[in-house]
């Protein structure tokens, strides 16, 4: 495969930021954001086996790894290796612009989805699908240019339901099918008491 970089810095972006991570920044991407910050991706990169990615990335000693790019999941070998880093134990991040299908991701993996605003000049790339297929522990995340990408995201969110609670039933057979080891929890004092009812 080919590979940009492999770094190990403090994670900056999403629910994960601040903690210590390393990252594997693989080399080329499909689209071409208007204010992409990652140009140098595109091309170039070292070809590297993923036997010795993995190698690389356990040299850090630290157990949460990033596959960024660039497109990650533009390359096929970044599906094996993302299945690979779990079997040994890493907890993985996918930093995803959302335009490939993430249907063969392992989804012991967490997303973190980047979905393009008009602004980006890449919006007819999202694919659509891609959000029937997220899971509780994934992320989307905005890049917000202007104030017409501000509301385009505002009503995004608002038509597809995108800040919806999960629905208990569906979460428990992805649980019970994935043997996840976790513990499925509501948030009981509002089933009780009521969604709107404060001090319980
Ligand atoms: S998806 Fe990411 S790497 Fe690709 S052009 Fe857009 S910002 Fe740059």
């Amino acid at each position: 495969m080919r590979v940009t970089e492999i770094f190990y810095s403090i994670q900056g972006e999403s629910s994960h930021v601040g903690r210590p991570c390393v990252f594997v920044r693989l080399t080329g991407c499909n689209l071409r954001c208007r204010w992409c910050d990652s140009v140098y991706t595109f091309t170039g990169g070292e070809k590297v086996a993923i036997d010795d990615v993995i190698k690389r990335v356990k040299a850090y000693g630290c157990n949460l790894v990033e596959i960024t790019g660039g497109e990650p999941l533009a390359q096929a070998e970044a599906f094996p290796l993302i299945a690979r880093l779990l079997d040994d134990g890493f907890e993985v991040l996918i930093e995803t612009s959302g335009s490939i299908d993430i249907t063969p991701v392992d989804r012991r993996a967490k997303l973190i989805l980047d979905i393009k605003c008009p602004g980006s000049g890449e919006v007819a790339k999202n694919r659509w699908e891609n959000l029937d297929d997220l899971r509780p522990h994934d992320e989307l995340k905005f890049v917000i240019a202007d104030r017409a990408d501000y509301e385009w995201a505002r009503d995004l969110i608002a038509e597809r339901r995108l800040d919806r609670e999960l629905e208990l039933k569906p979460l428990a057979e992805w649980m019970l099918a994935d043997r996840v080891p976790a513990r499925l929890q509501t948030q009981l004092h509002k089933h009780i008491r009521g969604a709107d009812v404060h001090g319980v």
